[in-house]
């Protein structure tokens, strides 16, 4: 997509970005070669503004973390209060601030079960690279050094750094650099039967049970699951599998590490995604709405007995980073925490989820290409199908990436993922008619696909 260049600053911009801005996650010869598609200037609840004023519903809360929407000037009050006072402060070492020890606490009274102390990063990715890191020291304490291998699933995300990709199930990420690390195993996601101990079912040696039988369980420190699989694909765990996954993590005596980098914060109608379902984590990690992405934070939060084991090793635990535990990213956490809670925003996300089915609902019956569809909260997908043949549309026709342009003609921003999934994953103070007028806007996206066929 082109932008839409109007004022000369605008196109000053895009030229210095050409030229200058190593893009993450991007094709880096169109981003050098045709510049970003828009330059975002300012938000305000669910729309975000260009430069030159036009305004689009941000239908992916940006990278699914702008949880409270934008514009929320409290938080930016709260980062002005708490960088005038001081510019940082250290974490290391018996050194220690205010918010960063209230945010621990308010985490621990929020998270589930006796996940009651948390361990400071600066985003997801760092958070699950602490996840692994901890849940093999834990191991050595315990006596047991040699357990160090981690499964993740296929299609799984867990970030970028090189042991957070490695753990991620998406080749696409393995292939870049040829940068993946040994130990890193994937299995198939949702097969609970397998899971349960089923070895007569046909998938039963792509599961995680037949991996640690096959790694030989005194070898493996951790299972690693997104409560629901974001970047993936908006992939429901069926009913029963998070439960048999953590009864077969005790089985093994295996720790079952939840990535909420996505779900945490309110995104799928409960404060942590894993909340709906009867499991509990022995690490969770948080990241994105800790903060609603008005700074930068993340966290892995550790069960009572992780804890007070490492607590009482005695000697230097080498692994912390500079910005673990910033004061100033803290007190936006502490806000935008405060602020959920206030507005009631996770009940707002599970009366939306209703309203979000049912706009699903429309377009399922209304184009005979769209099937699939699903939400738990406010994370969503519908995926597009050849209605004759009843397989996914052809790739070559890249009807997701087509629909998410045409939506963003029509000044909607939504993301594919892969040739045939679209996914929406709004601001949580969303409402139902911005709702409605999103689902108006897909409607009209899918219908002009449709035309071009
Ligand atoms: N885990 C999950 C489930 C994610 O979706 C992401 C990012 O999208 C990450 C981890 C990595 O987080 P970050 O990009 O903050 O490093």
């Amino acid at each position: 997509k082109e932008i839409n260049v109007i004022n000369s600053k605008t196109k000053e911009l895009v030229e210095l970005d050409k030229r200058h801005f190593i893009h993450p996650t991007s094709a880096p010869k169109a981003a050098a070669e045709d510049g970003p598609s828009i330059i975002f200037s300012e938000g305000n609840g669910i729309y975000v503004n260009n430069m030159d004023g036009e305004s689009y519903i941000d239908g992916m809360s940006m990278l699914w973390n702008v949880n409270i929407g934008h514009g929320q000037k409290e938080l930016a009050e709260a980062a002005n209060e708490q960088m005038t006072k001081i510019a940082y402060s250290s974490a290391f070492k018996g050194f220690s601030n205010e918010p960063a020890i209230k945010l621990a606490e308010k985490l621990a009274s929020l998270a589930p079960g006796d996940l009651n102390a948390v361990f400071f990063t600066s985003g997801g990715s760092e958070s699950n690279d602490t996840a692994f890191k901890l849940s093999r020291f834990y191991w050595k304490l315990k006596g047991k050094a040699e357990k160090k291998k981690i499964i993740g699933m296929q299609s799984g995300y867990h970030g970028v750094t090189q042991a957070a990709q490695s753990a991620t199930g998406i080749p696409a990420t393995h292939e870049f650099a040829g940068s993946s690390v040994e130990g890193f195993y994937h299995a198939t996601p949702h097969l609970t039967n397998c899971e349960l101990g089923d070895k007569n079912d046909p998938n039963y040696e792509n599961s995680i049970r037949a991996l640690i039988e096959k790694e030989g369980a005194d070898t493996v420190a951790a299972v690693i699951i997104e409560p629901v699989q974001g970047a993936g694909g908006v992939n429901m765990p069926p009913e029963g599998y998070l439960e048999a996954v953590r009864k077969l993590c005790d089985e093994f005596n295996i720790l079952f590490i939840a990535d909420e980098v996505i779900c945490g914060f309110g995104r799928t109608g409960k404060m942590f995604g894993i909340e709906n379902w009867n499991v509990q984590p022995d690490f969770m990690s948080i990241a994105k709405g800790i903060t609603s992405g008005y700074s930068q934070l993340g966290g892995v939060m550790l069960s009572d007995e992780i804890r007070d084991t490492i607590v009482n090793y005695d000697g230097v635990m080498a692994h912390g980073f500079t910005y673990s535990g910033h004061p100033t990213a803290c007190a936006v956490a502490l806000k935008n925490i405060e602020i959920i809670e206030r507005d009631g925003l996770v009940e707002n996300t599970k009366e939306m989820e209703k309203e979000m089915q049912k706009g699903l609902a429309y377009l399922e019956e209304k184009h005979d290409i769209v099937r699939n569809c699903r939400t738990l909260g406010l994370l969503a997908a519908f995926e597009v199908y050849n209605p004759e043949t009843g397989e996914h549309l052809d790739p070559s026709l890249q009807a997701a990436a087509t629909i998410v342009d045409e939506c963003f003609d029509r000044k909607l921003i939504l993301r594919h993922i892969g040739d045939f999934r679209v996914a929406i994953a709004p601001p949580l103070v969303i409402s139902k008619q911005e709702i409605e007028k999103m689902i108006q806007i897909i409607d009209e996206s899918i219908t002009a696909f449709k035309n071009t066929l």
